[in-house]
């Protein structure tokens, strides 16, 4: 196990984002499937307090590796700051506008 890890999550930063969001992927996508099975189970629709609810209690630690907020949307889980499977990339906010650097 320690090996397959130590090769599994690479050191240097840029393939440390790539596997955060990768693993991120691969956990929303796993989510999206329990949860649809969830609301068949238990008969009820979805809505974003039954999600909450849903991630609070059944999922085991954190889906997105850097803690980006999660939304069930069309069948999938979306995340605020991997997006969502198709991996569109995503618009930057204007952030850099803020705070200048100098
Ligand atoms: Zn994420």
């Amino acid at each position: 196990m320690g090996i397959l890890a130590a090769i599994a999550v690479p050191v240097y930063g840029h393939f440390m984002e790539e596997y955060k969001e990768d693993l991120c992927e691969v956990n929303r996508v796993g989510m999206a499937r329990l949860y649809q099975e969830f609301l068949i189970v238990e008969q009820i629709d979805h809505s974003s307090a039954v999600f909450v609810e849903f991630s609070h209690s059944r999922m085991d630690g954190e889906v997105c590796p850097v803690g980006g907020e999660l939304n069930f949307v069309d069948g999938t889980v979306e995340c605020s700051v991997h997006g969502d499977n198709d991996s569109e990339d995503e618009e930057e906010e204007n952030k850099d506008s803020e705070v200048p650097f100098l």
